[in-house]
């Protein structure tokens, strides 16, 4: 039997798996990502950050001893972008060691596929997270069961911190530099808030765990934090006593703003819950500009179905209908239907082993 390493890579968890050609798997571990005690070298045409690397490396090791597997053939990755040159350049998301540098416009990386590579001796394929989930659904989740994967129009759809989508029309959608779908991205409000990319009124500006703090934050500031009304009052109390629970009450009394780093998404739904309407209007954006977001994604591709997975859709499926319903009054194509992913939080471990599944397949295909 041949094996294969997959690595699922977060902004701060990395879960590596050994699995089999038919994508069983054999051993699952998962950790925090290391980033203490690194630094960075002279690498390409800017600076390379290996302590992740090696993370990885000691990672699969104990995997292939623990599961008394020989050895693995080929090795895929997903990981949290943006990528370039079998590296992570740049992160956004991995908080790294700073650089003490001149050279302060070089660019950063993080090299993922030739450290891997050197030290397993075999083939590393590296892709965005959202497009390796979609392979992961194509080949493991809700298009399994689909031979010809030719016939299928499917799309993924990630809501946890960001808001992002991987599609597949009968193949893999890349786009000229595999940014394809950013979903995050489209535009679905005039004078809107400001999304992480420095444009205003995009969809993970309100769709996405980020989205939905800053948008809390916004109303809390309009709302002069929550004293004057009943309105955010328990979202307020909620933030005072997480401040509370780290003992920084004092901080938070005397400056009031503080409170606004303690409003979380978790916290946003539970103030929703018990009834506060500044909460739930974050939520009500969050549905009406995430089914205009669905529903341009209907409109572009047509797609059979669209999966849901990231961890704030996981834990709050209930917002999938509300979602569905803004959708339905923008399109022209017959409904997708719209499920959370078979695959559950697992999805970008799937795809990591279906890409690698494809670099072996195409070494076979290039033996014969
Ligand atoms: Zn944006």
């Amino acid at each position: 039997m041949e094996y294969i390493g997959a690595i699922d890579l977060g902004a701060t968890k990395v879960t590596t798996v050994i699995a089999d050609i038919d994508g069983n798997i054999v051993i699952r571990l998962k950790e925090p990502i290391q980033t203490e005690g690194g630094e960075f070298t002279p690498w390409r045409d800017g600076f390379g950050y290996y302590k992740i690397a090696e993370q990885l490396v000691s990672m699969l090791y104990r995997a292939i001893s623990d599961s008394a597997v020989s050895e693995i053939k080929v090795i895929g990755i997903g990981s949290a972008g943006p990528l370039s040159d079998g590296a992570i350049i740049n992160s956004t998301n991995i908080k790294l060691p700073r650089l003490v540098t001149t050279y302060t416009t070089a660019p950063l990386y993080i090299p993922l596929v030739d450290p891997l590579s050197a030290e397993f001796n075999c083939r590393v394929a590296l892709e965005n997270d959202c497009t390796t989930a979609i392979l992961g659904e194509v080949y493991y989740g809700a298009g399994k069961d689909v031979k010809d994967k030719h016939s299928l129009h499917l799309v993924y759809v990630t809501l946890s911190t960001g808001f992002g989508a991987g599609v597949w029309n009968g193949h893999l959608l890349r786009g000229k530099e595999g940014n394809a779908a950013e979903i995050g991205h489209f535009f679905v409000k005039e004078d809107g808030l400001r999304c992480g990319c420095g444009n205003y009124g995009c969809a993970e500006a309100y769709v996405s765990g980020r989205g939905m703090e800053k948008n809390a934050r916004m109303r809390m500031i309009n709302e002069r934090l929550g004293c004057q009304t009943d309105y955010g009052a328990t979202l307020r109390s909620l933030a005072l006593a997480a401040a509370a629970s780290e003992g920084l009450e004092k901080e938070v009394d005397q400056y009031p703003w503080q409170i606004l780093n303690f409003i979380t998404p978790p916290l946003i739904f539970a103030a929703a819950h018990a009834g506060d309407r500044l909460a739930q209007g974050v939520i009500d954006d969050l549905c009406h500009y995430g089914g205009i977001a669905l529903a341009n994604i209907a409109n572009a591709y047509d797609p059979q179905i669209i999966t849901f997975g990231g961890s704030i859709m996981l834990n709050q499926p209930q917002l999938l209908a509300p979602i569905y319903a803004e959708m339905v009054n923008h399109i022209n194509v017959r409904a997708p239907k719209v499920i959370l992913t078979p695959l559950g939080e697992h999805v970008v471990e799937y795809g990591a082993i279906a890409l690698a599944r494809q670099l072996l397949e195409s070494d076979q295909l290039a033996m014969e």
